[in-house]
Order: structure tokens, then sequence, then C-alpha cells
């Protein structure tokens, strides 16, 4: 079957991704289909063409209203009929979609997991009276119990194999280690089903990872570089993410807070203003799926750690959906690590775990964030360290990561590590970082004079180093596990473990990255991003193309991205097509968006 017609007349594309090719086959040859791809990496197209060249309607079951939404609003775009059905309608609306579908006049239908459920079985009905060429299930990492966001609807969805045996389904995924594969396989029934994994890489995004020390300043200083750019704040918490919007707002940064107290209009309000781009920054808690399903976010920034690299990577893949240019920044603040270590003790588990079972979930999770640590204190080439952990093997060096571009150098940290870890034993394994880096660097301070600790022989034994470059060895040590960090409440203390008096004693080999001050390395290194294909003329034909997408964005009240990707726009200001057919030309403009608004963008590009 040739897909080519529709791919340009609906889509507006020349080829498909080399990733698409052998899925859409598989797909077209009815097997059932498991792939694993990226964000960004174009799943979406890999069901919905297919759709188009069936007879009969898709069923695409997905996870996320809001994502529901915006899929079926960018197809209808593209003059695809579509619907959703969601608990987010009335019962009414539900029947009038179904009324259409079943009459034949609908495509592609997006519905939640919950609905599919629904009845005991009574929607199921319903698709079994249709014709289905085709389910699609996104988001399958979620039927499994190992993958991050176990859904237990998610693992009933066994049923459809079941009662619908000669229909293809494919599950889509952007994480998925094999433990998760196979128990999506599992879980859906669909063994012996052709499974394509496209590499993980995502080679438009640049990873960077610094030591949080003046964290609002390196904040301040990283956004700077994106000038007027869409990104994405991750908080662990309502409050910092309320305290950062805050902040970035006084460095005259238009931000705003989104978490789940806010009211429904309120985060409304915000959602819309950062897909029509009237609002820059999104300072958001990681619950929420903010920015899922904008393309042109160029940066994310983690404001706290996340709890996995699965998590990491997933969050940091909303960035640079459209392939441009964009950046991921993570200020590692060791800290953070046991107050993620407490959440898991606490955390919820699946409800039928027995203790033994639990406590092996409890240990992955540890397992996890110990894995994430690493990665955050590696002196090595991230991306490797990355899609190592994803079981991709890379022999070269990316050259897009802080590593590649600033190598760091490491020393022999074993005197460094004694000084700190005696500093801590001496002064009785009570307090916090910021005491002990007091002592080590004989500070003038009230409290030490009190409990007599500048009286001990390690008071001051570090005055040859600045207080941050101390509270970089020490956040080091704790990333190694050479020093514990005890939270209590929101006091956090340190203290020894085995393998701090191994140091004590010289027996082990310890290996620091070098300090260097954070804040001046970067404004060395940090310059102000550009479109890197355009030509400056160019450049600013696409600001005008920007302007006007967001005038039209703003009339017709949808995102952005809707209207068209930012990749459209730069080829469009390539290009700069001055008719009609020229503008066809352009990659990302199907037929219906031609007809739409080829006035008003071909107007840029007169004299
Ligand atoms: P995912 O769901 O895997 O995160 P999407 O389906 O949202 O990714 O696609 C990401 C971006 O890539 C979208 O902007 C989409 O229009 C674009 N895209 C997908 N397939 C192609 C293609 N064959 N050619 C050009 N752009 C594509
Ligand atoms: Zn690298």
């Amino acid at each position: 079957m040739n897909y080519h017609p529709i791919l340009k007349s609906v889509f507006g594309f020349d080829t498909l991704r080399p990733s698409q090719i052998p899925v859409i086959d598989s797909i077209l040859s009815h097997s059932d289909t498991l792939a694993i791809m990226p964000t960004g990496g174009g799943k979406s197209l890999c069901y919905q063409l297919p759709a188009l060249m069936f007879d009969g309607v898709t069923v695409v079951i997905s996870p996320l209203i809001a994502l529901m939404i915006d899929q079926v609003a960018a197809l209808r775009k593209n003059g695809v009929p579509a619907c959703y059905i969601n608990s987010s309608q009335s019962e009414g609306e539900q029947r009038e979609f179904m009324d259409q579908i079943r009459g034949g006049d609908i495509k592609i239908l997006y519905v939640s997991p919950e609905k599919v459920l629904s009845g005991g079985g009574v929607f199921l009905d319903f698709l079994a009276s249709l014709q289905v060429s085709l389910f699609a299930i996104d988001e399958s990492h979620c039927v499994s119990q190992w993958g991050h966001d176990f859904r237990p609807e998610y693992a009933q969805l066994g049923v459809i194999k079941r009662r619908f045996p000669h229909v293809p389904l494919i599950a889509l995924t952007a994480t998925a280690d094999k433990l998760t594969r196979d128990d999506i396989i599992d879980r859906l029934g669909i063994e012996g089903c052709n499974i394509y994994i496209s590499s993980f890489d995502r080679p438009n995004i640049r990873y960077t990872v610094a030591a949080k020390d003046d964290g609002y300043t390196q904040l301040q200083n990283f956004v700077n570089t994106w000038t007027g750019e869409s990104g994405i704040v991750y908080c662990l918490s309502r409050k910092s993410t309320e305290e950062v919007a805050k902040k970035l707002t006084s460095f005259g940064i238009p931000a705003r807070a989104f978490h789940a107290g806010l009211s429904t209009e309120t985060k409304q309000e915000t959602y819309d203003d950062f897909m029509q781009d009237r609002l820059q920054v999104v300072v958001a808690t990681i619950a929420f799926g903010m920015g899922i399903d904008k393309p042109d976010v160029r940066f994310v920034v983690h404001w706290n750690l996340p709890k996995t690299i699965e998590n990491y990577y997933q969050e940091t893949g909303r960035a640079g959906r459209d392939g441009l240019q964009s950046e991921a920044f993570l200020l590692f603040d060791a800290g953070d690590s046991v107050m993620l270590r407490s959440f898991i003790q606490k955390g919820s588990k699946p409800a039928h775990f027995q203790t033994k079972e639990s406590q092996i979930f409890d240990k992955i999770q540890y397992d996890k964030l110990d894995r994430l640590i690493d990665f955050c204190q590696t002196g090595q080439c991230r991306r490797r360290v990355l899609l190592q952990y994803f079981e991709e093997r890379r022999d070269k060096d990316c050259g897009n990561c802080d590593c590649c571009l600033n190598p760091k150098d490491t020393i022999d940290g074993l005197i460094i590590a004694q000084k700190i870890i005696s500093a801590i034993a001496r002064t009785g394994e009570r307090f916090g970082a910021n005491y002990i880096l007091d002592v080590l660097i004989g500070a003038d301070n009230e409290k030490i004079t009190q409990n007599k600790h500048n009286e001990l022989p390690t008071f001051g034994v570090g005055k040859d180093k600045s207080k941050k470059e101390w509270s970089s060895y020490i956040n080091q040590l704790i990333g190694i596990g050479l020093i514990e960090v005890v939270y209590d409440g929101f006091i956090k203390t340190l203290a020894l473990n085995e393998e701090s008096k191994k140091v004590l004693s010289g027996y082990i080999d310890v290996n620091l990255i070098e300090y260097v001050e954070v804040v001046k390395a970067e404004k060395q290194v940090r310059v102000v991003h550009q479109n890197t294909d355009l030509s400056a003329s160019e450049n600013k034909l696409f600001e005008k193309l920007r302007t006007i997408r967001t005038g039209l964005a703003a009339q017709e009240k949808v995102p952005t991205f809707l209207i068209f990707s930012n990749a459209t726009l730069v080829d469009m200001a390539q290009k700069q097509p001055k008719t009609f057919d020229e503008f066809g030309e352009v990659s990302g403009v199907g037929k219906q968006k031609q007809a739409k608004y080829w006035k008003e963008f071909v107007r840029a590009f007169e004299r």
C-alpha cells in the first residue's frame, strides 16, 4: 500500500522517519505490534496514517485527557474526522459522538481506558457493533506494574485482544525496559507481536547537570540564554513551584506556577497562555503532564531531583519534540535524594502486593534513585550514561552534553574526604552541612563557639578552600555514599556510615570531580541560542512568521503548534513561498492548512 499521497495531502510530510517505516508496515500487514520510541519520535503518525488507509474506525486508548483533546484538535485541523469520548463529557455529548461513529463519520476515536472497560463491557459491545480496523494503546507502559505510571485499569486491557482477536493492536510507549516490555506483551495478550525499538537518543537535546549552589542565579542565567522561548521548570513540591515562579518573575522572566492545588480556572488559564505563547515559563510539579504536548518546548529544568532515570528521561524528553535544538538542565542538590528516599518508604505500592513484593518494589526504587544520582555525578558523557541505562551502547562521546563540552578533571580526594568526615565525627554527627562547612573553614560562628567546636583540631583545617568548594565535595561524598544525610522532618544532618570509616583509615580510593566555580564557568560557555539552521535574515523572517502564528492562535484560541510547528516555520523561512502552490511545498503543510493559511503567511514574504 502506498502511503505517500495521504502522508503529503493530510499531514504535509514528504517522507516518514526511518523509525516509523517498519512500524507502519507491520500495522498495514495486520500484525500486532509493540513500538518503543522516544518522545518526539513521531508515535502518533504510526497509527494515524494506517487508520486513514484502513476501512473502518481506529480506536486509540490514551490515559491523558489533555493529550486526547490536543490530538483530536490537531487531526481535525488536518481535515481528519476524529473525536474523543471520556469522562469530561456529558452523557448527551458522549451519545452524540457514538451516533456519529455508528454512522461511519469518524475515522479515529480516542477513549480513556476507564471508558473502554466501563459499564461491565457495554462499551466493548458498542465497539463490537462497529468495524474496528485497529486498536492503538498509547503510553502502554501504564499496563505494567514495573512501569513508572502503573494504572490498574490499564492492566485489564487484555480484554481487548480476547474480544477482538482478529483486529491488529499496536502498543506504543516512550519508556520500557526489558521487564516492562515483557509485561506489556503479556498483559495485552499480544505474544508473538512484532517489536520495534528505535534509538532512544534525542540528539537535539543538550544535557547539563550543575551542582546547585546559588540556585536562583544559576536558573536565571540559564533561562536568559533562551530569550522568549518556552520552557518548563519541574519542582518537587507545590510550595517550591510558587517560590521559583515568583523569583523568575522578579528577574523579568514571565513565569507562573502550575500544580494540583490551583483552581481549575487558574490552571486552564496558565495552560492556555503557555500553549499560545503568551507565557514563557511554567513552573510545575512533576505529577502534572504540563508540556507533554507542546512540541516547541526549548528547555526543561529540574529544580529538584527526579526519582529515576526513566522519569528524568521522560520529563526532559518534553523538550524539543519538534527536533530543534533544546536543553535539559538539572540543578543537583544531594539533599533532595534523602527526601525522595523517604517518599519511597512511605509511597503507595500496588494494592495487591504482599510484604515481600513490597520490599522488592522499594529496593528497585532505591536502586533506581542511586542510578540517577550516579548519572548526576558522572564525569562521563551524559548521553552515553543515559543510553547505556536503556541498554543502548554508544562508542563515542556525544559532544552535546556538559561533560563533553567542559570535561571535568578528577582529583584524588582522600584527604578532602578525611577532613570532612572527621569534622562530622568530632562534632557528634548532630549538624547539617552548613555547620560542618563553617567548622572546616574556621568561620566565626557563635554556635560553634558555644559548642566549643572552635577548639577542635579540625576547626579551620579547610581554610585553603572556599565554602562553595567544600560544599561541592560534601555533595559528592553524599552522592557516592561515603557519608549520609539523615533527614528528620526538614532538618538535615550529616552522619557517618561503614564506608566513612574506610575513608578515615585510608583503605579506599576517593575520586572527586575537581571543583570549578559553577556560575563563572557557565558564564563563559553560555551564549544566547538561535535557530542554527537559519541565516540572520531568515531568522528575522522566522520571528515574523512566529508573530503571525501567535496572532492566529489567539484568534482561534488554540495552541500555536496546532497552527504550525516551529519546524514548519523554519522550513517556511527557508523556502519563502510566495504563491498558494509554493506554500503547499512547505513541510508540515497539508491540503487543509494550505487552503486556510496561505494568504496570512505568504504576506510575510512580500516586500
Ligand atoms: P511522540 O508522540 O512520539 O512524542 P509526536 O507524534 O507528537 O511524537 O511527533 C513529534 C513531532 O514530530 C510532531 O511535531 C510531528 O508533527 C512531527 N513528525 C512526526 N512524524 C513526522 C514525519 N514523518 N516528518 C516530519 N515531522 C514528523
Ligand atoms: Zn556527551
